[in-house]
């Protein structure tokens, strides 16, 4: 369905040692060596395409967080960003403090599922995310809405997640950016949640 993947940046000519490996045939028994691309070929084969991410902050400058926070995703090993959603801005729900702005964002990753949570809460965590209270008011939140077709249930990590179906803050995003991901029944249930597409304020 997806074009090839392109190397991330072009191949850079092979060092001696490289070299000597392909001579040797070390590349043929582990593909991890040939790194060349920034993608290994165990990498490309374990891809997942169709993972999403939902992004939120209410403290702080909000927006930068968030634009900070597509680019750290960005870097991640193995993974890239595929789609991004506009902002929105939106009320708290279950929550206090100001508004929101909430994002979603597509990304193709080689990372397991439970890696990946790991680094988004590191990516947290540098935008100084605190946990005082369930809840609480944050400068950064992002969560694992959909993994693929994986379904997880695991006592630090539930995908899909369990509570998107209840929010407009990422089923709006969701279904802007995948259609096909949100029904129009599950965008009415929420419809009486406020929630505003930002024009002109820009995620990526
Ligand atoms: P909610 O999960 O209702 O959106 P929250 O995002 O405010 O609430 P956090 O304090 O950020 O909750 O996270 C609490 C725990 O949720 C995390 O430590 C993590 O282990 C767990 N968790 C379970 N499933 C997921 C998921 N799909 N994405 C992110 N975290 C998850
Ligand atoms: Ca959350
Ligand atoms: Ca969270």
């Amino acid at each position: 369905k997806h074009p090839p993947i392109p190397p991330r940046s072009a191949a850079v000519a092979a060092s001696p040692m490289q070299r000597a490996r392909r001579r040797t045939g070390l590349v043929a028994q582990h593909p991890a060596l040939t790194l060349d691309t920034g993608m290994t070929d165990f990498a490309r084969r374990v891809l997942v395409e169709d993972v999403f991410v939902a992004l939120g902050a209410n403290l702080g400058d909000a927006a930068q967080t968030l634009r900070q926070a597509v680019a750290a995703v960005g870097r991640l090993p193995h993974t890239r960003v595929r789609k991004a959603s506009s902002l929105y801005r939106t009320a708290p729900v279950d929550s206090s403090g100001p508004d929101y702005l909430n994002a979603v964002l597509q990304i193709e990753t080689a990372l397991p599922a439970p890696v990946l949570l790991q680094a988004l809460q590191e990516i947290e965590t540098a935008a100084g995310r605190e946990r005082p209270y369930r809840n609480a008011p944050r400068t950064l939140d992002l969560d694992i809405l959909l993994y693929g077709s994986g379904q997880i249930d695991s006592p630090h990590l539930q995908v899909p997640h369990p509570r998107m179906a209840q929010r407009a803050f990422v089923l709006e995003p969701l279904a802007e950016i995948a259609p096909e991901r949100v029904s129009p029944a599950q965008r009415e249930a929420v419809a009486d949640q406020r929630i505003e597409r930002l024009v002109g304020v820009l995620l990526s």
